[in-house]
């Protein structure tokens, strides 16, 4: 027994210091195959013998766990915010104000990056990750520590022996990269692009589902340490300290012995911040002698000691060429405004949002206007002011449209909200047409093979007005199609088919409710357990589901008051697609796996990992971790990594995706 506990402790110990290696100093020792295995050894030995089990193994990264609610906390010790400089000016000023204080000007500096992200502190008790907690109101935050575990730059473990309890603060980010490509994601599924990496950031940590965390290439940068005394005697030597016990500390920190050094080294980063992977700010300032820092102490919202200097958001001038009112698939109308292109901060722009008729009122937009755009953390920049004095005298003003470019049919928009809505629901094309590319998307019923301008041929062709359309085409309908062929038809054919398997709340998500996404989706299908018994709930009944909101609760009941959509549902409900949940049941046991063992890996839409296991064990199959001979299917769900497909294929064994599994066991 002592053997495989120190067989644990060794492989623990391990594979935090390749993931260290990895992903603090990106200077990895071991191929990610080799990862992998050391990984599985470890998870196989802590199912074996669960009497070792640790909140902070390297095994628990992946996620998998889901946090119902984040407990508000106090902070031990508050969590002050910064005092802002927008100018070298400012800059002056604050220093002024520490020399006074100090009765000295003998003062030196430290310079830091400002990430743009969501502030975070962590707390470690002999050398472990206790417990994260988010900023709050800086007195009291959210625990949100199982989401924070995933996060691969943060230590579970010091790497240092470090007894001590004490807290660390930092900033989580999303760089500019992973947030572009989860973005991709999203529109690829006609899902509304995140705004900027910095929410997303924030929101991730409130993710219910922690393997949704882990998916999302989270960072982590620490700058602060705070303990019951004092540890450090400088700022420039605790981020030393921190970088050796493990943590990733801001990089292209300085230490400047003059405010004029501060100010080269913020003009330095305000021209080069667009060469930097993830988004920053601006660039905190803070007194480096942690004596000097006390001695200066905190006002009631921030410290003295520090000041954050603001960077200008980058902008630069365009003339408006026209403005594209585009309709969503939930009729929603978003005006775009159509630049002569130019390039800002290093990219070329040629459109800029409006956002609503609003702001288009608010800018007193007329075409040909020489226009100022921002480019702030949003995907597309925005035009925050217009040059009138330039505009020509007959240059004509830009109307917020009166009815739908598509269809014609006059807008609509309801008190108190900032959209305009087309309401032709049932007859306009554009609308039709997004709705069912999104019913079709990977995320509701994955019917892959049927692209996006096959669905609009089929919508012209008039085979397919609505998605209930997709489960009476035929061969004969869709083999003249351009780029058809055979083996394509039959595999679309098969896709839709089995999309009959693909689970309620998922279904409904594709419904393509107003509001209605994902996570909404699957508290919908939780608490009303069927199609029939959320069509016939009302507002009160619906307000009563925790975070189902008045807004929610009324495109629901719109939707349903729907006489087409009731007509679409029933017809979906007569080809068999799953209109009640499974979530709350308990699944009726089978032996429909009996004999086949199963290697699950990477994550799964609609069930965690856990989930998944039980599923397959509920119907007699067997789990495995590795891969071998003897294993019947590799279940494969997002970012497995290619390694296993390879293995996989090597030995001859089926991979197979959530929904196929989940047809396995529900046919
Ligand atoms: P603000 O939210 O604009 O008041 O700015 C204060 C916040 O900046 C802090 O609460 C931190 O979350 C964040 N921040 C980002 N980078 C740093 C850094 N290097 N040092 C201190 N604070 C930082
Ligand atoms: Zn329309």
């Amino acid at each position: 027994m002592k053997e495989v506990k120190e067989q644990i402790l060794a492989l623990r110990k391990a594979l935090h210091d390749h993931n260290y290696r990895y992903y603090v100093l990106d200077e990895p020792t071991i191929s990610d195959y080799e990862f992998d295995q050391s990984l599985r050894k470890l998870a196989d030995l802590e199912k074996q013998y669960p009497e070792y089990h640790d909140p902070n193994s390297p095994t628990l990264r992946v996620g998998g766990r889901v946090t119902k609610d984040f407990p508000t906390v106090d902070h031990e010790f508050p969590m002050y915010s910064l005092d802002n400089a927008y100018s070298p000016q400012e800059l002056l000023d604050w220093e002024k104000r520490v020399q006074k204080g100090l009765g000295t000007d003998e003062v030196s500096y430290t310079c830091e990056l400002k990430y743009d992200g969501a502030s975070i502190s962590l707390t470690y008790d002999h050398g472990v990750l206790e417990r994260a907690v988010t900023r709050g109101d800086g007195t009291q935050g959210d625990e949100v520590t199982q989401n924070i575990r995933t996060i691969p730059t943060v230590p579970l473990e010091l790497r240092r022996d470090f007894k001590e309890r004490f807290a660390i603060r930092g900033e989580i980010i999303l760089p500019i990269e992973g947030f572009n490509k989860m973005n991709e994601q999203r529109i690829a599924k006609g899902e509304e692009p995140y705004r900027n990496p910095r929410n997303t950031a924030s929101g991730s940590l409130k993710l219910q589902d922690s393997s949704l965390v882990a998916a999302r290439p989270l960072q982590c940068f620490l700058y602060q340490i705070i303990a019951n005394r004092t540890l450090f005697s400088t700022q420039i030597e605790s981020l030393q300290a921190a970088h050796n016990l493990g943590f990733h500390v801001p990089e292209h920190h300085t230490l400047a012995s003059t405010i004029e050094d501060v100010i080269r080294f913020i003009t330095h980063w305000d021209k080069e911040r667009k060469n930097l992977p993830y988004e920053i700010d601006g660039v905190v300032v803070k007194v480096n002698d942690i004596a000097q820092q006390d001695e200066l102490g905190y006002t009631s919202k921030s410290p003295r000691w520090a000041i954050a200097y603001k960077f200008k958001a980058e902008s630069t001038f365009a003339t408006l060429v026209s403005v594209q009112f585009q309709v969503g698939r939930t009729g929603a109308i978003t005006p775009v405004a159509i630049l002569n292109p130019i390039v800002l901060g290093g990219t070329v722009v040629k459109r800029a949002s409006l956002h609503n008729a609003d702001q288009i009122e608010k800018l007193d937009l007329y075409y040909g206007d020489s226009v100022a755009i921002e480019k702030g953390g949003e995907i597309i920049p925005k035009i925050t002011s217009v040059e009138s004095s330039k505009r020509s005298t007959d240059a004509k003003k830009v109307h917020y449209i009166t009815h739908c470019p598509d269809c014609k049919t006059e807008l609509v928009r309801m008190a108190g909200e900032a959209d305009h809505y087309c309401p032709n629901h049932d007859g306009c094309a554009t609308q039709i047409i997004g709705r069912i590319q999104h019913f079709i998307s990977r995320k509701a019923m994955n019917v892959y093979g049927l692209g996006n301008e096959t669905i609009e041929l089929l919508y012209h062709q008039g085979l397919l007005m609505s998605y209930a359309d997709l489960y009476t085409l035929t061969y004969d309908q869709l083999i003249p199609l351009e780029r058809m062929a055979d083996k394509s038809v039959q595999n679309i054919l098969d896709a839709i088919d089995q999309s009959k398997t693909v689970p309620f709340e998922r279904v409904l998500f594709g419904l393509g409710i107003r509001y209605v996404g994902q996570t909404v989706a699957k508290k919908l299908a939780l608490s009303f357990g069927s199609i029939d018994a959320l069509a016939k709930a009302n507002l009160d009944t619906l307000t009563q589901v925790d975070e189902i909101g008045i807004r929610i609760a009324e495109s629901v009941v719109e939707f349903f008051a729907s006489l087409s959509n009731i007509q679409i549902i029933d017809r979906l409900k007569m080809y068999g697609l799953q209109l009640e949940s499974q979530l709350n049941k308990f699944e009726p046991v089978s032996n429909k796996l009996d004999g086949q063992s199963f290697v699950i890996s990477g994550v799964f839409s609609s069930h965690s990992r856990d989930e998944i296991k039980t599923l397959v064990e509920d119907h007699g199959g067997k789990v495995s971790s590795s891969l071998s001979s003897k294993t019947s299917f590799l279940l494969a769900g997002d970012n497995m990594g290619p390694k296993k497909r390879i293995k996989a294929n090597d030995l001859g064994i089926v991979i197979i995706d959530e929904t196929t599994f989940l047809s396995m066991i529900s046919a």
